[in-house]
């Protein structure tokens, strides 16, 4: 007899750390038992019992053309014929290089690795090795994987799981990382002014996707642009959510200001685990082989990883009008929402930037880490609960986006706004 969900998380509790690989999974900060997934496909996702859920997770993005789209499965079918792993460059690795290249401003080479904490850890090391310097500057609330240097003041699940700053990692590591405030300039300019010529770069989620949705105020990036060319600091994007999203040129061309280094995630692999980092040709020639900055892996570049995401951005160049679809879905969504918050009195604030958006349990504008942490998350896991019971798979924590796939239909949408007017009333 096949094991249900509650059987397989009894199973995993023994054997797997929260019964899970990555602990946002959990449903910790929505205090309940995770549902295990057999398959998805499209805009749904299903689980072990076979209950079918329209999936606003997409794998954490990723999923941009929805689930088993079959032009990604194909490729994989073929690429997987011809051997998984080679640790030899191949000719897709070069292919989906100059796509980047084409595709993205302001970067001449691309360097591929396994994950988006991998990029950015990798992006930082350049930005250090780059300008002789160590301080680094991140938000607070943003998330950037889980590399030491950027574990402090995180967003995501370990701002959920409340340890936004980790346990094991060394006060020596971290006296480098300097913390300032998202869409608060002055915070910024202050930090780089206490420790002029010490700050190696500045490294921004350009949408800040792991509080919540925020996104930069006007002038809030262009204003790093400019700060970071006054003290010397060179500027990360890290795209792992934007990248591929807001569209082709992600948040550079989104809106219109010019990072020194980009890093993706799991986007680039369609699915499969893959990041990069990205930059001038002067800049990544730093890297090893060409430079002193070192930097490798066994499996970076993997043939069947390439495959997937080659399709993907194949199929997202030839087909635009992809985001004109979600960013659409995603408007409607968020007025939506915002509509039955009102009818029903749900003192709810809806955020949403392209295909991105969060509803936070507040009624007041969430434009900084603080209004974001100002969302009564014991709502949020009740509005969660709600939601599930509907058929809808949200993100299992208050402090991470919601995600639109090209797979999702008007219709998908209207169900959603039905099913949150219901929970909004239900609270
Ligand atoms: N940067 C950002 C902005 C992210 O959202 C994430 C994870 N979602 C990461 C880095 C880390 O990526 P990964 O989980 O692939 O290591």
């Amino acid at each position: 007899m096949k094991k249900t969900s509650q059987e397989l998380f009894d199973a995993a509790v023994k054997v797997l750390p929260g019964g899970v690989n990555s602990p946002v999974r959990a449903f910790r900060a929505v205090n309940l038992a995770p549902r295990f997934i057999q398959r998805a496909d499209g805009a749904h996702i299903y689980d072990v019992e076979g209950n079918e859920y329209l999936d606003y997770v997409c794998s954490w993005g990723p999923m941009i053309l929805g689930h088993n789209h079959p032009v990604i499965r194909e490729a994989v079918e073929r690429a997987v014929v011809d051997g998984l792993s080679f640790g030899a460059p191949t000719a897709r690795e070069v292919e989906i290089a100059q796509r980047m290249v084409e595709l993205v401003p302001n970067i001449e080479m691309v360097r591929m690795v396994n994950s988006g904490t991998e990029a950015v850890m990798s992006a930082i090391r350049l930005a250090r090795g780059a300008t002789g310097r160590d301080k680094i500057i991140k938000f607070e609330g943003c998330y950037h994987g889980h590399s030491d240097c950027l574990l402090v003041g995180a967003g995501s699940s370990a701002l959920a799981g409340g340890h936004p700053t980790s346990a094991g990692v060394p006060q020596d590591v971290v006296r480098h990382t300097l913390t300032a405030q998202f869409n608060d300039l002055a915070s910024v300019e202050t930090l780089l002014q206490a420790n002029e010529n010490q700050v190696a770069c500045v490294i921004v989620e350009p949408v800040a996707a792991n509080m919540g949705v925020v996104g930069p105020k006007p002038g809030f990036l262009a204003g790093l642009r400019t700060l970071c060319d006054q003290y010397g600091a060179l500027l990360i994007f890290d795209e792992v959510i934007t990248g591929f999203r807001l569209g082709l040129g992600g948040a550079q061309a989104y809106f219109g200001v010019k990072a020194d280094i980009v890093t993706f995630g799991k986007i680039i692999g369609g699915g499969m685990p893959v990041g990069a980092y990205c930059a001038s040709r002067a800049l990544m020639e730093e890297v090893a082989p060409c430079g002193p900055v070192y930097q490798a892996g066994t499996l970076s570049g993997n043939p069947v990883a390439m495959a997937a995401g080659l399709a993907q951005l194949r199929y997202l160049k030839e087909h635009p009008e992809v985001y004109t679809h979600i960013d659409a879905l995603a408007t409607r969504l968020a007025e939506g929402m915002r509509k039955a918050a009102a009818e029903t009195g749900a003192p709810v604030t809806v955020n949403q930037i392209g295909s991105l958006l969060a509803p936070f349990f507040t009624p007041d504008a969430v434009s900084t880490f603080v209004d974001a942490k100002g969302s009564d998350v014991g709502k949020y896991a009740r509005y969660f609960a709600n939601m599930l019971e509907q058929g809808i798979y949200l993100a299992p924590a208050q402090f991470e986006a919601m995600f639109l796939s090209n797979a999702h239909t008007k219709e998908d949408v209207d169900r959603t706004i039905e099913a949150v007017r219901a929970s909004l009333a239900a609270l």
